[in-house]
């Protein structure tokens, strides 16, 4: 079997028999890459615990049909504060998911690969509530459906803005208004966010909790509607299952 080389993220992993498991890796050069880790669950396994869902890995793979074989793994960088606190690991391994979702097996995409592990690094070096619903709103841009956030989505008018509709994809003003309340705080980080100041957005120190929420909710309810929306889309072309 031939062997390849790549740097990947660790997004998902699964119980394959005695002690083995399937690993999900969003690579760089790769894409999305499937892999068995043999005897990854035996005390003293060769390759410790460097598969873990959020690790940033270093892998020799074996190529094979559809599942990879795992050779060898190093850690590229160690994830201790993601790991060590409650909210860190929730909103880290929601991170992995989402990317999961949106990656394809085998097909190459560094710019996921990329931001998935900017995402993963800004919540080790400190943990900020916003990391998870920038990288979402980022993620939607990328997919071609990023969130409209200058205009009402009815009427065009680009004052008094005061509603998100997940489902018309962007704020409304009070004529409008008919989805998710959108305060004048939390349109601002939107918009930042989506103008590419994630940065300055994260290091804001007085965001109050109550806007936090609500960009949390926008984020991820509009992440969702767009991947059911693909799901259903992508089931429309397959053939009925027999049986
Ligand atoms: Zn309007």
């Amino acid at each position: 079997m031939p062997v390849y080389r790549d740097v990947g993220v660790v997004v998902r992993t699964h119980k394959l028999g005695e002690s083995d498991r399937i690993v999900t890796i969003i690579t760089q050069d790769s894409g999305k890459v499937r892999a068995v880790a043999k005897g990854v669950r035996k005390t003293g396994s060769r390759f410790g615990s460097r598969l873990e869902p959020m690790s940033h890995v270093q892998v020799q793979l074996y190529r094979g049909r559809e599942l990879d074989i795992v050779n060898q793994v190093e850690l590229v960088e160690v994830s201790n504060n993601v790991r060590s606190s409650l909210e860190c690991t929730t909103d880290g391994l929601a991170m992995c998911e989402v990317v999961d979702q949106l990656s394809h097996d085998r097909v190459p995409n560094k710019h996921l690969y990329r931001m998935l592990v900017g995402a993963l690094r800004q919540l080790e070096k400190q943990y900020a509530p916003l990391v998870l619903p920038a990288l979402q709103l980022r993620l939607l841009e990328v997919e071609g459906v990023g969130p409209l956030v200058d205009s009402c989505v009815v009427c065009g008018t680009a004052t008094g803005l005061c509603a998100f509709d997940i489902a018309a994809g962007g704020v409304q003003c009070a004529a409008h208004k008919r989805g998710l309340t959108l305060s004048p705080a939390a349109l601002d980080i939107l918009r930042a966010v989506l103008n590419g100041r994630v940065a300055e957005v994260l290091n804001r120190q007085d965001v109050p909790e109550l806007v936090v929420r609500e960009v949390v909710t926008i984020a991820r309810s509009a992440m969702e509607h767009h991947l059911e929306r693909r799901i259903r889309a992508t089931s429309l072309f397959e053939a009925p299952q027999a049986g």
